[in-house]
């Protein structure tokens, strides 16, 4: 009887422990299935190329739109004081820094080019000779990948997070713009060719364009948009009354030496020049259309494995760089800009479901005014010249009875030393750093020349010297880091740059809507690498390897 009843307990005990299990693993994983759900079922990274954190104030008064630019402030969070953790602010170590919350020091993108230590010459940031061109036969646009980047990205890491059923694209007019955000694991990235007005890809992602990408080509899109010519989207006094003259001598002309201001008439180039349409609006177009090709063609957002599609709008960087940031061309840059996220996320709306996607926009980097333009209303400006510095420090060496070629290489601010050199003539490191830091540190345009190894004791604010220590790579990075006074952009008569630590180049938008975001503005001080453990917090996944940042906890709901 009691073993009866042992039994019959033991059953009853066993069966509704099992029922309590089944119970329990089916809340588990109806409690999952919903998680997924909470979840976007994409993301969308927009990079602006060269857009200053204070652009979406000056132009928000002129925006046509209340649901581009605007619609961040409306419905999502805006971050308004991120600041970018490192040199150079370039676009390639901002499109790594983005994607992988981390810095040149372990992303290893020092640069859009840099001289390779151990290789001993120049690098293109995605440089690879393993692979060929897709969709041109232009072989040398497309011997381009991801592999010179040191640890995963946010792609990445969506991949390793869903068995790789994530899909990931980048698309963008530069090559760097869509590689590096797309990543080592991604399914595809497109570039545009200026010679044939395609977008292309390489063999890194595969045998050939996927059919959607040449069907896009086969439209010859470049040439109807020439076709329409750059007009001012608002009158001429609007832009009077807000900008800089149209026509002066500081701007560069990239239409043509008699194109001098607005209107601008393209139509000259149709089927002759496929390189001009990136200094207009127009190139965000191409690569707004294929984006919405990507989506479409690609089933991106359409089950509860979250994808990522990463664009990059590299056009308004073209059109800083000739134009400067208080001309008419950027200006209306940016309201045409503003009016074509507006189609995009109107498109995302319909297409993807208006609660099933998330969406962050930043930029690479900013810029500095023209110098010109800065020396006219008396703010401080110069130009200073990587190529005059070099010629300099060599005739400094002869006159002092020494080798000229124990400099390799100077650009990006970095001073590479010929160490075999220095070897063989038995010249020491400390000789050399002296040598050439007290000969520069009397320019008028330099500031202070930085010991690249010993950055964390230079004398400059702590947070400054940190940028210059996350910059260190001992295979990608100089001896010498030259810091310019503020104002000053290395460069020409015309036009302007960026790259230093002054807030001009340093200081970027950030902004998110869309699932799981929450609206509120964000105030303290925050980084370019926090961007990416954001996206990694907000979808329960890790970070990717090399993340330095700190997830921005305020705009997740
Ligand atoms: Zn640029």
């Amino acid at each position: 009887m009691r073993y009866i009843l042992f039994t019959c307990l033991s059953l009853f005990l066993l069966s509704s422990n099992a029922q309590n299990q089944k119970s329990l693993s089916s809340v588990k994983v109806n409690a999952s299935k919903q998680t997924i759900t909470q979840k976007p079922r994409l993301v969308v990274g927009i990079i602006v190329d060269q857009m200053r954190w204070d652009y979406v104030n000056r132009f928000k008064p002129f925006f046509k739109s209340s649901s581009g630019f605007t619609r961040f402030i409306n419905e999502g969070a805006t971050v308004d004081n991120t600041l970018i953790p490192y040199l150079p602010t370039v676009t390639a170590s901002g499109h790594a820094c983005v994607y992988t919350g981390s810095v040149p020091a372990l992303h290893g993108i020092a640069g859009n080019e840099w001289y390779d230590n151990v290789k001993q010459k120049k690098i293109y940031c995605v440089e690879d000779a393993n692979v060929q061109t897709i969709g041109s036969s232009n072989n040398a646009a497309g011997q381009m990948s991801p592999v010179n980047v040191w640890t995963t990205t946010l792609g990445d890491e969506f991949k390793l997070a869903s068995n790789f059923r994530s899909k990931v694209f980048g698309i963008s007019l530069k090559d760097r713009g869509a590689i590096i955000p797309a990543g080592h694991s991604a399914n595809g990235a497109f570039w545009y060719d200026s010679k044939s007005g395609n977008f292309i890809s390489s063999t890194y992602y595969g045998k050939s364009l996927p059919t959607w990408v040449t069907n896009y080509n086969n439209l010859h899109r470049p040439d109807s948009l020439y076709n329409l010519d750059w007009n001012l989207s608002l009158p001429a006094s609007v832009y009077e009354a807000n900008c800089d003259v149209d026509e002066n001598k500081y701007e560069s002309t990239p239409f043509g030496k008699e194109a001098k201001h607005f209107p601008y008439a393209l139509k000259s180039f149709i089927a002759k020049d496929y390189g001009k349409i990136s200094t207009t609006p127009y190139g965000n177009s191409l690569v707004e259309e294929l984006a919405k090709q990507a989506i479409v063609n690609e089933a991106m957002g359409t089950d509860d494995i979250t994808d990522l599609l990463a664009i990059s709008f590299s056009s308004p960087d073209y059109i800083g760089h000739s134009f400067g940031p208080d001309s008419w061309e950027t200006m209306d840059g940016y309201i045409k800009l503003d009016e074509l996220l507006a189609d995009f996320f109107n498109y995302l709306d319909k297409q993807v479901g208006k609660d099933n996607y998330t969406v962050f926009l930043t930029a690479d980097h900013a810029v500095a005014n023209i110098p010109a333009f800065n020396s006219k209303h008396q703010l401080p400006a110069g130009l200073s010249s990587e190529a005059a510095i070099k010629n300099e420090i060599s005739s400094m060496l002869t006159a002092k009875g020494l080798n000229a070629n124990l400099i390799s290489n100077i650009s990006e601010d970095n001073i590479h030393f010929n160490h075999p050199l220095m070897d063989s003539l038995h010249i020491s490191q400390d000789v050399l750093i002296d040598l050439i830091s007290s000969y520069l540190e009397k320019k008028p345009e330099i500031l202070q020349v930085v010991d690249a190894r010993h950055a964390a004791s230079a004398p400059i604010p702590a947070s400054l010297r940190e940028r210059v220590v996350n910059s260190y790579s001992a295979q990608r990075s100089g001896d010498l880091v030259i810091i310019n006074k503020s104002g000053y952009v290395d460069g020409f008569a015309t036009g302007t740059s960026h790259g230093t630590l002054y807030n001009y180049d340093a200081h970027i938008p950030l902004l998110f809507f869309g699932k799981g975001i929450k609206k509120t503005s964000v105030h303290r001080e925050t980084y370019m690498t926090d961007i990416a453990p954001t996206i990694t917090t907000l979808l329960g996944i890790q970070m990717p390897s090399g993340s330095i940042g700190k997830p921005i906890l305020e705009v997740i709901q």
